[in-house]
């Protein structure tokens, strides 16, 4: 082989080269990353909305010990808790050597997706047929949920105060709700409008019955009373108790492998269950660190982190300071030493619409995961950008354990932007970083997320548990 020029050895030293990404991962590791996605697809079927991620991940937890938070209990090193916030968010963690008297070490993803909520007052019967009335959650593209299969899942309270779990459209023996569209060749008014508006947020109507009611009497609305009653011999609800109710409709299938290869995940909600299940797979796995290990699955986060159970509220915070109360510290001052990864996803390069990205800048599958130093939007609005110190520790923490990793900023400058639950974690007082999975097709109802980079994400929390900062 030639000998290097001294301007090749130059280079070598001082300029950082092309990322290897999955190429730089042995055989081994990449079967490891395929074995822990087979837990991931099934946290992800069992997660469409976020009560179903917390009933899915105290399932998980309680297998390995851990037991539910009592505020008046007292806690050992390595001791594991789970404490759920009105059961759509939930913290897990494994309490340190040293408590939070250092501060905690957070890994904090959300449990909620976009999708198609239910207006309190949804159903109606329009030329004999049944249809319920909705409000979309989050930022999602209308079109791409109109002719789906979807499901419908949530909670219903009746007015004795007694709560119906719903789950309706999932299993194969079991119909599925549809949004319709229009047919092309009534469409040429629809296809000259801009995307944004092609379908309005009233348009998406969901169709739930065409069959009248069995009756020899005259009765108007017969559909809508099939439907209703079928709903009232399967739960026990009447049409009152959508009005005390939180339902979501969201795509029927299943999380599938994507490319000739497998190397891929295409499923609905990985923004951000693909943060959330290796945040709970590293607290699970993590035994007896030096500083409490806090893994946090928050809602709401679609929708700006507002509420008692998003990023917003003061839920996580309480938590910190109950257990500061216990390490006979104050609560802000744990709380001003805990170093946060904000574990949520980044839009992975798509080179068919290349032009949205910055190609240096940007994220890439299966180059691991993505350091967002900040999100926001136009000169850096509505982000907390962190600092040169904690990305460098960061940094270092991730190079020294040999994780794939990759910094990507959300397309260009000027081209939109978005943020995460970072804000309001620096608020806080805490060093807070963007750390997650890059996905293409973020919101869509399928998206995609690469194997490798879900076993990284899961590498850099764990690791993140173990290192002292
Ligand atoms: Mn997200
Ligand atoms: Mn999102």
């Amino acid at each position: 082989m030639a000998d290097k020029t001294k301007t090749a050895e130059l280079k070598e030293q001082i300029m950082m080269t092309e990322p290897k990404g999955v190429k730089a991962l042995s055989k081994e590791e990449i079967a490891k990353a395929d074995e822990f996605c087979v837990g991931y697809k099934k946290f992800l079927d069992n997660s469409p909305i976020e009560r179903e991620a917390v009933r899915y991940t105290v399932e998980l937890v309680k297998k390995e010990g851990f037991v539910e938070y009592d505020a008046d209990a007292q806690y050992n090193p390595g001791d594991k808790v789970y404490y759920i916030n009105r059961d759509k968010a939930i913290a897990l963690a494994v309490i340190g050597k040293n408590g939070v008297k250092n501060g905690a070490k957070l890994a904090i993803a959300h449990i909620d997706s976009p999708r198609i909520d239910l207006k309190p007052n949804p159903l109606y019967e329009a030329n004999n047929l049944a249809l319920f009335k909705t409000h979309y959650y989050g930022g999602l593209k209308k079109y791409q949920w109109t002719t789906l299969p979807l499901s419908l899942h949530g909670s219903v309270v009746k007015i004795d105060g007694t709560r119906v779990d719903i789950n309706w459209g999932d299993s194969e023996d079991e119909s599925c709700l549809c949004i319709t569209d229009i047919l092309p060749h009534l469409a040429q008014e629809q296809v000259t409008k801009p995307m944004a508006k092609a379908i309005a947020g009233e348009d998406l109507n969901v169709l739930v019955g065409s069959r009248p009611f069995d009756t020899e009497d005259e009765e108007s609305d017969l559909v809508k009373l099939n439907v209703m009653s079928i709903l009232n011999k399967k739960y026990g609800i009447v049409e009152g108790d959508f009005l005390s109710a939180e339902l979501c409709l969201v795509p029927t299938f299943k999380s599938k492998d994507v490319g000739f290869d497998a190397s891929m995940i295409g499923g609905y909600g990985h923004d951000d269950k693909v943060c959330a299940y290796p945040a709970v797979m590293a607290a699970i796995n993590t035994q007896m660190p030096e500083q409490t290990c806090i893994t946090y699955l928050t809602d709401k986060e679609e929708t700006g982190s507002d509420g008692n159970t998003g990023m917003q509220s003061d839920f996580l915070r309480y938590f910190i300071y109950d257990l500061a109360n216990q390490d006979g510290v104050e609560g802000y001052r744990a709380l001003s030493k805990s170093t946060c990864l904000s574990a949520d996803v980044n839009a992975a390069f798509d080179p068919t619409y290349a032009s949205a990205y910055e190609p240096k800048n940007s994220s890439y599958l299966n180059n691991g995961v993505v350091i967002s130093k900040y999100t926001g939007h136009g000169g850096k609005y509505d982000t907390s950008e962190a600092s040169a110190e904690f990305m460098g520790r960061v940094r270092t923490m991730l190079e020294k354990n040999d994780i794939l990793w990759q910094v990507g900023e959300l397309g260009k400058v000027d081209g939109g932007g978005g943020g995460t639950i970072a804000k309001y974690v620096a608020n806080m007082n805490v060093d807070v970083v963007d750390l997650g999975v890059p996905v293409l097709s973020m919101h869509a109802p399928f998206e995609i997320v690469s194997k490798t980079d879900v076993y990284m994400a899961y590498r850099a929390f764990s690791v993140f548990f173990d290192t002292n900062f």
